[in-house]
């Protein structure tokens, strides 16, 4: 198998290095901080994590980072890592993301034990320390419009203007503050604002919004609130709450740390460090919960769980592997800078677990007739076959052996080119297992199209050696006509047919370069008959293929369905190579 060319795959290095393929802890740069910090004993040698997701989607390999990295971190040091549901802003949050969300968490190997919390447990709090904030004159209720915010709120490089109710009496706020809580006002009528400072070069410093006004039902907290916190304001508070040590987040927060600090310095609170990453990008697919939504809603796949997906619950599908993933999460590194992370190095990494793991079987995905003219007609033999070279513990099977088989069709061809060593007309190749067979007739149907091949074997070539030593240029897998299970198998190719998605230009959606060939369900392979009670969930390496697994949703028992998980070696790359983008 080749090893992984980490350069090649990876764009551009982000400043916390990729780490060595192997080994097991490369290091980079938060968990340099974190050491020095336990070293120091800067919390008094305590390490708490969180992994904080809102729940408004599932979880997809983006997040499969930051899981890793919380949670690894916190395992490697001795330290907790708290798994906190953001769920401010309940008309986007949905009890099915709770749920799928803490099931990938699992999946992926890591264990919160009881340190499951929410941010909406934190909503009478967060109320109370509001109230704290106006009443220190460092908050008040707005009355602008959502637009007329946005107007006040200036630029990048201009300053922008004091809203004409930042000047209300504390007792005012207090008054109104209370009654947007009982719900005496309606949806977007009023907000609560810090106050900052409407010319700060940091926009995010301009006043943010703190409370809005949403009727609408909390999956947790039912309809005791009809105003909610805002992300910004709730989430820097909710890690003080937990005593978070390091709240790790993405790049994008970076501006918002400012806005953290204030509240948590104004209130005069405990005070976690943040550190930023960057978020992984990942080639020919995209990683932001709206756009996936937008792809469930709008049907390009078959929901969140589509073997083509970046989730979790995709991936999981298409018979990807924790231990795969995890791998994956640390061989990227972490870093400041953004990257484009090819999805060869994702493949390569399942390719590589499965290689250890997977049984190797016998399968046949578009399949061509063939009869063995001198083999007996009513014999069976059973040949033996190794399960696993990698893994003798693996054991070996029995396969069965008749005179009706079938070859995969494209392993013959009537007029071959000549680097062409498979089967031809007058050729003998081995049948993997099992015999030397030369191709002696072709039959056709009307329209020309090959339908059924004749062969002859060499019984002296049993098992596969010839014993007069003559040699054969391929070894092509076969299945018992009779014998053999049919199974519906999808092949998948990437979801889109461009790399760097975020490079969309104006005025084009990124739905437009979608891949019209992402999925090709051939439904009438034929599998070796122990397939047929192979369990939804079981992959496999089908010989000569790739792996493939048995899709947890579709199959039913004795109808199996499967999915490649990934072809046995990086064919795309050899195309995109070739030009094809
Ligand atoms: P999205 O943009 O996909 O909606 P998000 O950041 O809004 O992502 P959250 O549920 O808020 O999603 O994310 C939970 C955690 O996962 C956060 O700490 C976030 O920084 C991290 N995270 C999200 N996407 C990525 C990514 N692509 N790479 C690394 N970490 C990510
Ligand atoms: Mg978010």
């Amino acid at each position: 198998m080749d090893a992984p060319e980490t350069d090649r795959n990876i764009k551009e290095k982000g400043t916390g290095g990729t780490g060595g393929a192997g080994s097991a802890a490369p290091s980079n740069f938060i968990r340099a901080i974190i050491a020095e910090d336990m070293r120091t004993g800067k919390y008094g040698g305590r390490l708490m994590t969180r992994f904080p997701p809102e729940p408004n989607g599932y979880l997809h390999i983006g997040h499969a980072k930051s899981v890793c990295l919380n949670f690894g971190l916190a395992g490697e040091f001795g330290g907790v890592c708290n798994f906190r549901f953001d769920d401010t802003n309940p008309s986007k949050e949905e009890v099915e993301y709770v749920e799928a969300i803490q099931e990938d968490v699992r999946w992926l190997g890591f264990d919160w034990s009881d340190r499951l919390y929410y941010a909406s447990d934190y909503f009478g709090k967060l109320y109370e320390y509001a109230v704290e904030l106006i009443k220190a004159g460092r908050a008040y209720v707005c009355d602008l419009t959502a637009e007329q915010i946005r107007e006040y709120r200036g630029t990048l490089t201009a300053p922008g203007r004091e809203s004409p109710y930042r000047t209300r009496s504390v007792e005012e706020n207090l008054d109104l503050f209370e009654r947007m809580r009982r719900g005496e006002f309606g949806d977007g009528s009023r907000v609560l604002r810090a106050k900052i400072d409407m010319a700060s070069g940091n926009i995010n410093l301009r006043d943010p919004v703190m409370y809005r006004i949403k009727k609408v039902h909390h999956h947790r907290t039912g309809d005791t609130w009809c105003m909610y916190p805002m992300y910004d304001y709730a989430h820097g508070i909710s890690d003080s709450i937990e005593g978070v040590t390091h709240s790790l987040c993405t790049m994008e927060y970076e501006d918002h740390r400012p806005l953290y600090d204030w509240f948590l310095d104004v209130l005069d609170i405990y005070h976690p460090q943040q550190i930023e990453f960057a978020r992984l990008k990942l080639s020919y697919t995209v990683l932001s919960k709206r756009k996936l939504l937008k792809l469930v809603n709008e049907g390009h796949v078959h929901g969140w769980n589509d073997p083509r997906m970046p989730t979790l619950a995709g991936m999981r599908r298409r018979g990807y592997t924790p231990e795969a993933i995890r791998n994956f999460s640390e061989r990227i590194g972490v870093g400041k800078r953004e990257s484009l992370v090819d999805l060869a190095l994702l493949e390569y990494c399942v390719r590589e677990d499965l290689n250890r793991r997977a049984p190797r079987v016998m399968a046949v995905l578009r399949p061509l007739k063939v009869v063995i003219d001198n083999y007996p007609h009513d014999q069976v033999e059973y040949l033996d076959a190794v399960n696993n070279p990698e893994d003798p513990s693996a054991g070996a099977r029995k396969v069965p052996f008749c005179r009706e088989l079938y070859l995969e069709q494209d392993d013959f061809m009537e007029n071959p080119p000549k680097q062409f060593f498979r089967l031809t007309q007058g050729r003998e190749v081995r049948l993997r297992y099992a015999y030397f067979i030369k191709c002696v007739d072709v039959v056709k149907d009307e329209k020309g199209t090959i339908i059924e091949l004749h062969c002859t074997y060499d019984p002296a070539t049993r098992g596969g050696d010839a014993p007069d030593g003559r040699k054969v240029k391929a070894t092509l897998h076969w299945v018992s006509a009779p014998h053999a299970v049919s199974a519906e198998v999808r092949l998948y190719d990437t979801l889109f047919r461009k790399d760097d998605l975020d490079e969309v230009e104006e005025g084009k959606d990124f739905t437009e370069f979608l891949n019209p060939a992402s999925l090709e369900a051939l439904p009438s392979c034929r599998l070796e008959p122990c397939l047929g009670e192979a369990k939804p969930g079981a992959r496999f390496q089908f010989e000569r293929l790739g792996y493939f697994c048995v899709d947890t949703v579709d199959s039913a028992p004795g109808k199996p369905v499967f999915n490649r998980t990934v072809t046995l070696k990086d064919e795309w790359a050899k195309l995109r190579k070739a030009g094809r983008q």
